[in-house]
């Protein structure tokens, strides 16, 4: 049997035995990652990993300690060196945000409280309350809504496709679950990101349940389209009930006809929801608020604060426009769980009524840390000088006969290729041109933009989320495909 008293004779904790230490180096972590973040342009944007550091992080569990020192250094030249690149002025790839220095101490602050935001009487509560709050302010979102901040938008959207879900088939689904062969419909158009079918499959729509509304030349949804699946599901005997609209489609930052979706949704008494998950927060740009007006009259809406707030991984927001629906979808109390009146059991109602999560992180806190940092209008102005950027770059491409703008540019995101006029290439041999070009950008550190493919062609996909990005980013973004292009040509045709 174990020895209690032993044990208990030589009690430990994982607290610093030397304060002071542990102070120092704080300090320094501060100081190094104001320096990194204060002179992040000077580096490349991306660098390979060498294999003797990828042996570095292939090490047995350590099982005794090791000085505070020498776990930091270990981090200095093993892990800050080769970073995503994502903090970097010329990083436009995926979607990916930025970060801020304040937030980032927000992130050691949120750490040091170590809250959990699922329950009871403290402060991180009413902060998180508050943080949505101000989301719904920022889109004009109605005040009754409810709401919670999620990792990603990946779980806003899966979380409001639940409520939208059992609010069409009520309490059964909770106590049922669905029918194998459910025949539950959701529509969403071709360019929908690939995170609405995986939720429709988790929550047991099933991908056949999907359907893929055709988009027009400009990768919007064709509303059309969408009337016509719906009459014939409907007289297939089928359960039509949702419609996602997208306010920024991930591959070329199309905003769908979100008015006209909202009024099928109304004529046909589908369930209504947004995945704005970068796009969402351009409604505070003015030339954009009739665009996304409609936004307003979702029944849900899914969006990151991690993409276009720029805010430090992770945090999105769901906001439900019925909040009973919303609790109804997921609230439980067990015994272990109970709300008092008084003391720190007592506390607004807790977040996992309204959520997959018990135990949640203090995300809150940078949010609100941040917005009162530069406030809302600061932000609105990024947003816009983000677009603004991107008009510019195709701009800059639409004026050079070498390149080619493959989609319209309606937000914050450019595709384009190196496409020469004049010389004859096969599609595949253009493809594969461009996915050259891109690699090598990424691997000379010269800029980071992804790629996607688009009606079989394969471009370059510049989207922009960077507050860091300066127009000579774009100049040189454009400089460097061309150099790339004409030099990979020349190797090509020597
Ligand atoms: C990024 C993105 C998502 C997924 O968001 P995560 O935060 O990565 O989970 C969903 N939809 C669109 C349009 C996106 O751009």
């Amino acid at each position: 049997m174990l020895n209690f008293k032993q044990i208990l004779e030589n009690e430990e904790t994982l607290d610093p035995q030397n304060w002071a230490e542990m102070r120092q180096i704080g300090h320094q972590m501060i100081d190094d990652m104001m320096d990194y973040l204060q002179n992040i342009a000077q580096k490349p944007v991306w660098q390979p990993i060498p294999n003797a550091v990828k042996q570095t992080l292939k090490q047995p569990l350590p099982q005794q300690a090791e000085p505070l020192n020498d776990i930091y250094n270990s981090f200095k030249t093993n892990i800050l060196p080769y970073p995503k690149g994502n903090i970097h002025p010329r990083f436009w790839s995926w979607v990916q945000g930025t970060g801020t220095p304040f937030a980032m101490l927000a992130e050691m602050l949120a750490a040091g409280m170590n809250s959990n935001v699922a329950i009871g009487e403290h402060s991180a509560m009413y902060v998180e309350q508050q943080v949505i709050e101000w989301c719904k302010q920022l889109l004009h979102y109605p005040n009754s809504a409810s709401g919670l901040l999620l990792s990603g938008a990946s779980m806003a959207n899966i979380t409001a496709l639940i409520v939208a879900r059992n609010a069409h088939e009520g309490t059964n689904v909770r106590k049922e679950g669905l029918p194998i062969a459910s025949k539950m419909v959701l529509y969403a158009s071709a360019e929908t990101h690939s995170c609405i079918q995986r939720a429709a499959e988790v929550i047991g729509i099933g991908s056949n349940g999907v359907r893929k509304v055709n988009v027009d030349e400009q990768y919007k949804l064709d509303i059309t389209h969408l009337t016509q699946l719906i009459t014939a599901d409907k007289a297939a005997g089928l359960t039509p009930f949702c419609v996602v609209g997208n306010a920024g489609t991930v591959n070329t930052g199309a905003i769908d006809p979100l008015t006209d979706i909202a009024k099928v949704c109304k004529t046909e008494n589908l369930w209504f929801h947004v995945d704005g998950a970068f796009g969402a927060l351009a409604k505070l740009v003015p030339e954009y608020q009739a665009e996304l007006q409609a936004i307003e009259q979702a029944d849900s809406i899914a969006f990151d604060l991690h993409k276009w707030l720029y805010m430090p991984y992770e945090v999105a927001c769901v906001l439900i426009k019925n909040a009973q629906h919303h609790r109804n979808a997921f609230a439980l109390q067990p015994s272990y769980l109970l709300s008092h009146e008084r003391g720190l059991a007592a506390g607004p109602d807790p977040f996992g009524n309204y959520g997959m999560e018990l135990s949640r992180g203090f995300k809150a806190l940078k949010v609100w840390m941040s917005l009162k940092e530069h406030g809302s209008e600061k932000f609105a102005r990024l947003i816009r000088q983000n677009i603004a950027q991107a008009f510019y770059l195709a701009d800059l491409i639409t004026h050079q006969p070498y390149l080619e703008l493959v989609a319209p540019v309606t937000l914050n995101i450019v595709c384009f290729r190196f496409n020469p006029p004049n010389i004859q290439l096969s599609p595949d041999e253009l493809n594969e041109l461009n996915k050259e070009i891109l690699m090598c950008l990424h691997e000379q550190g010269l800029s980071a933009p992804s790629s996607t493919i688009l009606n079989n062609k394969y471009v370059i996909r510049m989207a922009n989320v960077n507050h860091r990005s300066r127009k000579s980013d774009f100049e040189a973004l454009v400089q460097d495909t061309l150099s790339l292009g004409l030099a990979l040509l020349n190797k090509k045709q020597a």
